[in-house]
């Protein structure tokens, strides 16, 4: 098999080829400054806020409420430091969020946690879930934000964001989320979900990497991240990325339109993956069946470790990932296995296979085919899986006795 079979689309995606399309003119035609004066950055300036208008549109946001960024890691950085700098001079220096967040915003908090601000890091559920009531427990009269993400980027788990946000509005405290898995998958109003500010980020749906966004409701103040010129209204300085923002807004209207005829097709694939895969003994699938991002499949298989799966699958041309953090030197599990629940020996054999509207069922098909002779090829060379087999014995002789 030398197809290649991508599904690692929570990683990053292909630029798709109307996003392309629409981005190519405003590199070589209509290359103007939207600063400008003259006719050319009056064109530019035209598309700029054409761009912002699309993207408010499918968030049920005003435009003005849209600041361009260079990307998730950026918004989730801007409306975490911009609010906990502007409120702590009103004496609020507690932030809320979970354990299984994105390390844009782990990092982001343990930054602020250096800096004299406190944190609270919510445990999450086996399920995959935070629970609103204990997110409201956690409310404190110097609680400043409230940060949870709306999807999470390994196990897909759908947050119950409207929840969250009835309770932060009840209290009088900001509530920012993390929406780059979720936005383009599931619908979001961020009017009606009582969403304060939200990071989005181009290359998880189909647009370039390097732009994003954060939406912040109109009139919330919160401190600026990059200084400079006037851009976004003063607000975040640097010429725009004309033709990423373009991308980005061709991209996400793509996305919300036909959102939910797409999403069945997703996943039923998706289904049809996790039913199959779950037929191979002593596997688990990761986070809840149904409050599931539509393309995401997250799986644990006992006695192999995750990262000579990928590489075995890599080798038949399927891209896929694993939970675990080897890229960064550590052999630690992924901290998501971990806050949900799983012990480090079963968090080590994970694998995330992430489909797009691109995978096809031929896709499935083919990773169908190859998942349970790979895991049997990898426990057979595997003294973890040796273990667990003897004392599966062991207690069957037990039992019988
Ligand atoms: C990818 C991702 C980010 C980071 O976005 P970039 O645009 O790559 O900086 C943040 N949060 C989540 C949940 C993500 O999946």
């Amino acid at each position: 098999m030398n197809r290649l079979i991508y599904a690692d689309n929570a990683a990053t995606t292909p630029v798709s080829k109307t996003v392309l399309e629409a981005m190519l003119p405003f590199y070589t035609e209509h290359y103007g400054n939207p600063s400008s004066l003259y006719s050319k950055g009056r064109e530019a300036k035209k598309a700029l806020e054409e761009a912002r208008e699309k993207i408010a549109i499918c968030l049920g946001a005003q435009p003005n409420e849209i600041f361009f960024t260079s990307g998730g890691s950026e918004a989730d950085n801007w409306a975490i430091k911009g609010v906990a700098y502007e409120l702590r001079n009103k004496g609020k220096k507690h932030i809320i969020t979970s354990k299984f967040e994105h390390h844009a915003v782990l990092h982001t908090c343990a930054a602020l946690e250096r800096e004299g601000f406190d944190v609270t890091y919510l445990d999450v559920h086996e399920d995959g879930l935070v629970r609103p009531e204990e997110v409201e427990a956690a409310i404190r009269p110097d609680t400043a934000l409230v940060t949870i993400m709306y999807a999470n980027n390994e196990i897909g788990t759908i947050q119950p964001i409207p929840e969250i946000g009835a309770i932060c509005q009840k209290h009088g405290v900001l509530l920012h989320t993390d929406a780059v898995q979720a936005v383009g998958n599931v619908p979001i109003h961020v009017k009606d979900q009582n969403i304060d500010l939200l990071s989005l980020s181009g290359h998880k749906l189909h647009a370039p990497k390097g732009i994003g966004a954060l939406y912040s409701r109109r009139g919330l103040r919160f401190s600026n991240l990059i200084d400079g010129g006037a851009q976004e209204r003063g607000r975040r300085a640097g010429t725009e990325n004309l033709a990423a923002i373009v991308g980005l807004s061709v991209a996400i209207q793509e996305a919300c339109n036909g959102m939910e005829e797409r999403n069945a097709r997703i996943q039923g694939m998706r289904d049809r993956l996790i039913k199959e895969a779950l037929k191979i003994e002593r596997s688990r699938l990761n986070g809840d069946a149904v409050r599931r991002l539509p393309g995401n499949v997250s799986l644990c298989f006992e006695g192999i470790e995750g990262e000579s799966l990928l590489l075995l699958l890599d080798l038949q041309g399927v891209c896929a990932s694993s939970g675990s953090a080897c890229t960064s030197g550590s052999l630690d599990p992924s901290h998501v296995l971990l806050a949900i629940g799983l012990p480090h020996e079963i968090a080590h054999g994970s694998l995330r296979i992430s489909l797009s509207d691109e995978n096809t069922e031929e896709d499935i098909d083919d990773i169908l085919a190859l998942l349970p002779k790979i895991v049997t090829r990898l426990r057979d060379m595997s003294p973890l899986w040796e273990q667990i087999q003897a004392k599966e014995k062991n207690t069957k002789q037990q039992e019988a006795q």
